[in-house]
């Protein structure tokens, strides 16, 4: 009897999750810490919809924090995922799809001379710094307050995601001598990476940034901001790693390096992937110069290795959804994207709730309790991101899901047609109303 009760509710499921799984997640943003109530345990993933174990339907706003550009379970992407794994599932050994996989980044993003695979975000961040290290001979690396690059030691330093959703200045059981070698900086303030530099110079061998932040919630980079990030380390004999694992491939297609750096004629020293050119599957990847990457293993003496790298199921996913991300696909994305951002500030205009709905290409989030808006950290800090559980909760009652968290953004994608998005519409003024009451813990 207890054992049909907790399989067959979220409710359930959570209490017997946590008897066994610290916090019952396997990612802390998933627990639903900071909006309250009990996780959706997803049974399954369709287009533009999720379900849950109670077999309750939902509009996902979510799309797996990133990789389902397409819609969830693709049937070409399924299709090319069960040849791959009739066909082995793990070699360790190299494969003609992992080269065709580095091949078609390489078209799209053509500073990418040379890409490593890796299976998650944080290793290819975690690589590029070391790699950065052992290139420069320097220690130190500056990062973004409030900017997210997986949770390897030296980086968790006043990182958003989970860290934002959870008010976490840093994580423990990092030591202090790791910490002492990320400075940690302003967002979009270029005259305190300048006084950074001027100061500590000499000893930092990389600046690492989201090419357009999206883990503090969504706060795009004033113009001219990445380019003198470039400059700025290019001056000082460092490197600059722009962070794509979560706009790689999604806010266009080349990321937002072909949104930008493209256009203005300067390129970041090395670039991180994740997400979407996995396709739902575990695959990321760094990439970069050629003179920078080849010094990794085994040609250079940078160390970087791993059992399932290029895994060819993996790789199978993430090929077959770049193949199919077309022009289209990005006009479809875009298109849900903006339908969306104008239908959530009409709810909370006509509330009359201040807010700002803060957009980088497709990506956006929203920011409750000031028109002003939010560029960095401390301001996203201090707005009323209280109001947001209320507006989460009132969407989910009326099944649509929106990411657990204020701090993080609202995935579409090619899938959210119009009777998804419709859903959307007509769920928000509820929640702009319910966003409006809330009232401060
Ligand atoms: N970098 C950015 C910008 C991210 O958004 C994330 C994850 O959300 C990561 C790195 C870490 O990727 P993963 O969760 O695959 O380790």
């Amino acid at each position: 009897m207890t054992e049909v009760t907790s399989t067959s509710t979220n409710e359930g499921l959570f209490e017997r999750a946590r008897g066994v799984v610290p916090g019952g997640v396997n990612s802390p943003v998933r627990a639903f810490g900071s909006v309250g109530g009990a996780p959706r345990f997803l049974a399954s993933a369709r287009g533009a919809y999720v379900t849950d174990v109670e077999g309750r339907e939902y509009v996902d706003l979510v799309g797996s924090w990133g990789p389902a550009i397409l819609g969830h379970a693709h049937p070409e992407v399924v299709e090319a995922v069960r040849d791959a794994a009739g066909r082995g599932l793990s070699f360790g050994a190299p494969t003609l799809a992992e080269v065709e996989l580095a091949e078609a980044v390489r078209a799209r993003v053509p500073a990418v001379e040379r890409l490593r695979l890796v299976s998650t975000g944080t290793e290819a961040t975690m690589t590029a710094v070391r790699l950065a290290r052992g290139v420069t001979g320097r220690d130190t690396v500056v990062k973004f307050a409030g900017l997210y690059h997986g949770h390897s030691d030296g980086l968790l330093a006043a990182a958003g995601s989970g860290l934002a959703t959870f008010a976490l200045p840093g994580s423990a059981g990092v030591p202090a001598a790791i910490a002492a070698e990320t400075i940690v900086l302003p967002y979009n303030d270029v005259a305190a990476v300048e006084a950074a530099f001027a100061e500590h110079g000499a000893r930092i061998a990389a600046v690492i940034t989201e090419a357009a932040p999206a883990n503090m919630g969504v706060v795009p980079p004033a113009p001219g901001f990445n380019a003198a990030l470039s400059r700025i380390t290019r001056e000082h004999g460092a490197l600059l790693i722009q962070d794509e694992v979560l706009t790689g491939f999604r806010v266009g297609p080349a990321g937002w390096w072909g949104l930008e750096a493209a256009r203005e004629g300067w390129s970041p020293d090395l670039l991180t992937f994740g997400k979407v050119v996995g396709g739902g599957m575990p695959v990321a990847a760094l990439g970069g110069r050629a003179e920078v990457m080849d010094a990794l293993a085994p040609i250079g003496p940078v160390y970087q290795a791993g059992t399932l790298s290029g895994n060819p199921v993996a790789v199978a996913a993430g090929l077959a959804t770049l193949r199919l991300a077309d022009d289209g696909v990005y006009a479809a994305v875009d298109r849900a994207s903006a339908t969306l951002r104008a239908a959530v500030d009409e709810a909370l205009t006509a509330v009359g709730l201040p807010h700002a709905v803060q957009n980088a290409s497709n990506l956006f989030s929203t920011v409750l309790g000031t028109d002003a808006g939010a560029r960095d950290y401390a301001e996203m800090l201090a707005t009323e991101s209280w109001r947001y559980p209320a507006f989460f909760h009132s969407l989910l009652a009326d099944g649509v899901y929106a990411p657990p968290s204020a701090f993080e953004a609202w995935f579409v994608s090619a899938a959210h047609d119009e009777a998804a998005l419709g859903r959307v519409v007509e769920a928000l003024p509820a929640a702009a109303r319910a966003a409006a009451e809330a009232v401060p813990p």
